[in-house]
């Protein structure tokens, strides 16, 4: 019976986020991931949580917090929620009064000064290019208006030589950060940054902040995959987090037991278009020019929503591989990278410790089992 609970709460994240974005040409479907506790716990003690969903960022962004006091509730979602749009307003490179559309226009001839947000966003950003050698990279800007895969009718595969333009007006080290006196400097005239591979996770991060400065200890933040879960939920029980079927929309691959953790997933299937039956996607790499092909979705659980956001866009450019390589030199952070290799066919690698937040998952045979936590039988 739980089960088909949280069966309709997908159905029900699903038709909340399409209502905005079903008018363009692209399939948007279902919400990435779907946390799965706040259902069972709603109906177990229903004066202790608290739920409110917006949609921002083309997303749908659900806070769920424990608390048992209704007003106090009520206060800190409206204040998450306040401070959740005045971030996506600053990092929205689509709108031109925004402070990131700002430094895109101004930036190569001064010094632009930026807030204390953007500083941080953009100097976690430099890291993970660091860290992915590229593959993460947010003067891809350039790049992703070649890929209108958001206007079908429009869409054609954009000409090499207007690619290798735009590739070279790419590169994350011609981006100058001056600490001392908060001001960014783009070394290249053309330049521009695009910051939707890691603000949700900035987003989440802040959010997460300020319900613990109000005394929460335990919340789910997510917004369109990107989630945060702080301490427990209602009754101590640790927060349930679904993942998605990449290709199975109401499927899920995947759950996961987490506390005090950020779990992100990036995939193929929400943002794309098909065209001659070749799917092309939102994430484009970097040094092809190409939007990704490789994987179908990335799953990393860590400590920074933001940095494991910018990681797994990192990771869907570089395949399961070299992402496994990549997270070896990381510090806590696991990963499940999933690839499909035929038509639906999908094959999943993980690094050994994710499997200690697994609660179940389809792909685990009796063979590699014995490191769960709890046995498969228990989410039912
Ligand atoms: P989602 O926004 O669907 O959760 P991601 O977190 O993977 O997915 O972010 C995808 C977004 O990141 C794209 O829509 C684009 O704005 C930006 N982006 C695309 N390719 C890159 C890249 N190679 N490096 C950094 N950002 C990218
Ligand atoms: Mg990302």
């Amino acid at each position: 019976m739980r089960v088909i609970l949280r069966r309709q709460n997908i159905l029900i994240a699903k038709q909340n986020r399409s209502t905005r974005v079903f008018s363009r040409p692209l399939y948007f479907f279902v919400l990435v991931v779907v946390c799965l506790s706040s259902i069972s716990c709603t109906f177990q003690q229903k004066k202790r949580i608290f739920r409110r969903d917006e949609l921002l960022m083309d997303t749908v962004v659900s806070i769920q917090i424990v608390c048992r006091d209704p007003g106090k509730a009520k206060h800190l979602l409206d204040k998450s929620f306040v401070l959740a749009r005045k971030l996506a307003d600053q990092m929205n490179s689509h709108n031109s009064n925004s402070e990131i559309s700002q430094v895109n226009m101004k930036a190569f001839s001064e010094p632009v000064v930026i807030s204390k947000d953007l500083e941080r966003v953009i100097k976690k950003s430099l890291a993970i290019s660091r860290i992915s050698h590229g593959a993460f990279d947010i003067t891809v800007a350039p790049l992703l208006r070649l890929w209108p895969i958001y206007k079908a009718n429009k869409f054609t595969i954009p000409d090499r030589k207007k690619l290798d333009e735009a590739i070279g007006l790419v590169g994350w080290q011609n981006i100058e950060l001056d600490a001392l006196n908060h001001t960014i400097h783009f070394k290249r005239k053309g330049m521009a940054i695009d910051l939707g591979g890691i603000a949700k996770g900035y987003i989440v991060d802040r959010i997460v902040d300020y319900l613990k400065r109000n005394g929460i200890k335990g919340a789910l933040v997510n917004a369109g995959g990107d989630i945060y879960a702080l301490g427990r939920a209602v009754g101590g029980e640790l927060w349930r987090v679904g993942i998605q079927h990449p290709r199975q929309h109401h499927k899920l691959i995947a759950i996961l037991e987490v506390e005090n953790k950020a779990v992100v997933t990036s995939g193929d299937y929400e943002r794309f278009l098909i065209k001659d039956g070749v799917r092309y996607t939102h994430i484009v790499d970097p040094r092809t020019g190409f939007t990704v092909r490789k994987t179908a979705s990335v799953t990393l659980v860590g400590d920074d929503t933001a940095f494991i956001d910018g990681l797994a866009t990192a990771i869907m450019v570089v395949g399961a591989t070299e992402g496994y390589k990549i997270l070896g030199g990381v510090h806590d952070v696991d990963g499940l990278f999933v690839t499909e290799k035929k038509e639906g066919k999908l094959d999943f690698r993980w690094t050994p410790h994710f499997i200690t937040y697994v609660s179940w998952a389809s792909f685990l045979t009796k063979n590699n089992k014995p490191e769960l936590k709890r046995p498969h039988s228990s989410i039912h």
